[in-house]
């Protein structure tokens, strides 16, 4: 009616008026949920990328808000409420502090946790709540949504960070009832979309993969933290440290990452969004461009040839050894494929993947590497052991040594797949001279039983945990190779948790500390004639990959994304200039924190394109 109309209007007008003084980052609800937004973040794998957001816990957007019958609805609610107590009594019962022995301050923090899962679990109120707004009229899902809503406003005003932290929790429960009140909730494809998460596990992230998402925006992730790295070995474009960006979302609004700039834009206006459809054309015109290089090998400017290897997890990343000319496999993680399967995979399956690795890399070597499972890599229903600080804790080889069945069963598995041909085999987390001869120990135990044997065995371990660094005269005398591990080095060097976005800036690669570590290692290596790579994400990053040549260190193995634009780089490198530049620059630096400023605006000076 005419009336309605005119109500409508002076209902838009005064709107347009609130629209045109609010500003959009004051709030997240209201007016302001229907804004463009721009989050900053760090990239944790480059590139630029636009679609629909997806979320773990709010995936499913109730499809209808009234009831139909209020009964049916509260029946529902219960069947749910039910169903998701006995998750929630899980998750208590999980977090329980152990009574003996522990420290005051330790009780005190999970009793803090418990009380916030009280604010939710615990909370009468809570479903009542619920059932009050049902018969308001609303359907069970969006009841959920409502209350949902407050408890999050309630939580965020929390200030206590321990406390806070538990938001993602009673996130994880909203989610987990609208997950129960849809009868499970079977996953749906999400071809295209951008993932927006607080946290996530690598199994999380595969499973998401698969479910065909294009990107993904992660609150609490850092560069080096395994997500990361298994988002770029995936080439989704992906950032971390955006937050804010779960909240201020709904599910299917528009999202543009910009990983290169370090940019989430939610909700982008119509301008800046063609901006962004040209880039992402542009950059494919680019990668056009760099597959020229694939078939040439990586050499510097004056000469020097550089062996650029490809780090892998899964059958299906093979195919890039292709696409990119990679002059072999310099790390392949054998515990994605069990992660991607969410369970141990028994040897002959095992031995059928490492095979068809080695098939494929032809010619070219492939550096196995024994399971690195534990700290934030998981497989689902593995028993979690309660530990302070899981990254230093009972993981990777510490397991295989001290549960030899699983290392001895995937030894055999890559002793049956070589069939004859050459293998090399290297050992992750070594801490001692004395683990890695147990785990080689291991080893020629189930080479004494297989046959054929491997026409040749290479034995490395990778260098992760600094005090190898102070074992090299007699590491190097019984290894065949070593690769570094910047990831796991880089943490325990400078005590920096590599899963904690906190940290992620703070301490530099590029720094003396660091640069006189790796140009020590090299010169022992090279002394005791002992091929010494980088496999850490180290390697793939421009800058600290020119450094890394620069110090004698020729081989470098990084996810397939970086290799052509390396092999670009290099061509333009002249590392006889670089060598000296670098020499002058660490005599005069003692103290300084990072040398990344100078080393950039060399570069820079000297042509070389990042
Ligand atoms: C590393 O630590 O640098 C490494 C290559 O291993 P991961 O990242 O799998 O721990
Ligand atoms: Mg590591």
């Amino acid at each position: 009616s005419e009336e309605e109309v005119e109500a409508l209007q002076t209902t838009a007008m005064l709107l347009a008026e609130l629209l045109a003084v609010s500003r959009p980052e004051s709030g997240d609800d209201g007016l302001a949920a229907t804004l463009p937004r721009r989050f900053g973040g760090a990239a944790l794998a480059s590139g630029i990328v636009l679609g629909p957001a997806v979320m773990p816990s709010s995936g499913r957007v109730p499809t209808r808000v009234l009831a139909d019958d209020p009964d049916v609805e509260l029946k529902r609610l219960n069947t749910a409420w039910e169903n998701m107590q006995r998750g929630i009594e899980q998750l208590i019962s999980d977090h329980m502090p152990r009574s003996s022995g522990k420290k005051a301050a330790d009780a005190n923090a999970s009793r803090e946790i418990l009380d916030a899962y009280r604010l939710v679990a615990g909370d009468a109120g809570w479903i009542k709540r619920v059932a009050e707004v049902i018969r308001s009229g609303l359907c069970a899902e969006a009841a959920v949504s409502r209350v949902a809503g407050e408890l999050r406003d309630r939580m965020r005003r929390i200030s206590d960070p321990y406390l806070r932290e538990r938001l993602a929790d009673l996130e994880d429960m909203a989610g987990r009832l609208l997950a129960s009140l849809d009868g499970g909730g079977a996953h749906e494809a999400a071809p295209g979309a951008i993932l927006l998460a607080r946290r996530l596990g690598p199994a999380e992230l595969l499973d998401w993969h698969a479910r065909g998402i294009a990107g993904v925006v992660i609150e609490e992730g850092s560069p080096s933290g395994h997500a990361a790295i298994l988002a770029r070995a995936l080439g989704l474009v992906a950032i971390g440290g955006a937050r804010g960006v779960v909240d201020s979302a709904m599910p299917g609004d528009e999202v543009v990452i910009d990983a290169d700039d370090g940019h989430v834009f939610l909700r982008p206006a119509q301008e800046l969004k063609i901006g962004y459809l040209h880039a992402i054309t542009a950059r494919s015109v680019r990668q056009a461009g760099f597959a020229s290089l694939r078939d040439k090998p990586a050499i510097t400017r004056d000469g020097t040839r550089v062996q650029l290897m490809l780090n892998v997890g899964l059958a299906m990343e093979l195919g890039q050894i292709a696409t990119t000319g990679a002059d072999g496999i310099g790390l392949f993680r054998t515990e994605i494929a069990m992660l991607a399967k969410g369970a141990v995979v028994d040897t002959p399956e095992q031995a059928a993947v490492y095979a068809k690795v080695i098939d494929m890399a032809g010619s070219r070597p492939v550096l196995f590497r024994t399971l690195d499972l534990g700290g934030d890599k998981l497989l689902p229903g593995a028993p979690q052991p309660e530990e302070e600080n899981p990254a230093m804790g009972w993981r990777s080889l510490r397991i295989g040594l001290d549960r030899p069945a699983l290392l001895r069963r995937q030894l055999r598995a890559l002793l049956l797949a070589a069939s004859g041909r050459p293998l090399s085999i290297m050992f992750p987390m070594v801490a001692t001279v004395a683990e890695f001869r147990a785990a080689k120990a291991l080893l020629m135990a189930e080479v004494a039983r297989v046959r054929p044997m491997p026409a040749e065995l290479r034995v490395g371990t990778m260098l992760e945990i600094p005090a190898l660094m102070w074992q090299l005269p007699a590491l190097l005398r019984e290894v065949d190779f070593v690769s570094v591990g910047t990831n796991d080095l880089l943490q325990f060097l400078f005590a920096a948790d590599r899963g904690t976005p906190m940290l992620a800036g703070r301490y530099d690669m590029l720094s003396p500390p660091v640069l006189d570590l790796l140009d020590e290692l090299q010169g022992k290596c090279s002394a005791a004639n002992v091929p010494l790579s980088v496999c850490g994400e180290s390697a793939s990053r421009p800058l600290e990959a020119m450094v890394i040549v620069g110090l004698g260190i020729h081989s470098l193995s990084m996810p397939a994304t970086s290799l052509l634009p390396l092999k670009a780089m290099f061509a333009d490198l002249d590392l006889p200039a670089l060598r000296a530049y670098l020499a002058a620059l660490r005599r005069n630096s003692g103290g300084v924190a990072s040398l990344r400023e100078p080393i950039a605006a060399w570069a820079k000076e000297h042509g070389l394109k990042f």
